[in-house]
């Protein structure tokens, strides 16, 4: 599994114990917790942290971030968070994810980029992978 610092989001190695890159004592986070660090990192100022965020949330599948995911899919600046957020709702699957996704390929002003995003995520979720 990708592993990144909850603290700094260095990448990690899955074995390591503290983080090479801030120190952070990895572990002292649990599964949760890194579950709601990484959904409060769909709003950290770096887009490309956001942009993990949402990768590593959708690898874990974790119907928490749903919500999250939709409004970083929604309302991110930056469209390649929006369209990795949409990628992440297409692993988690579910109604709500889906009812997400149909709403942005219905919408006619979202950029290619998240529509391309969209259409690969609700292929996912009603083929019956998500
Ligand atoms: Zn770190």
């Amino acid at each position: 599994m990708v592993v990144y610092c909850p603290s700094c989001w260095a990448e990690l190695e899955a074995d390591m114990r503290i983080c090479p890159r801030c120190g952070a004592d990895l572990t002292a986070f649990n599964e949760d917790d890194y579950t709601v660090k990484l959904i409060a990192a769909l709003r950290h100022p770096e887009p490309f942290t956001q942009r993990r965020a949402a990768y590593v949330l959708g690898l874990r599948r974790d119907g928490r971030a749903v919500a999250a995911l939709i409004e970083a899919m929604d309302s991110s600046a930056d469209v390649y968070v929006r369209g990795e957020a949409a990628a992440a709702l297409g692993k988690i699957g579910g109604p709500q994810a889906e009812a997400a996704l149909r709403r942005v390929l219905a919408d006619r002003r979202a950029s290619a980029v998240l529509r391309r995003a969209a259409t690969d995520a609700l292929a996912q979720i009603t083929s019956g992978e998500g």
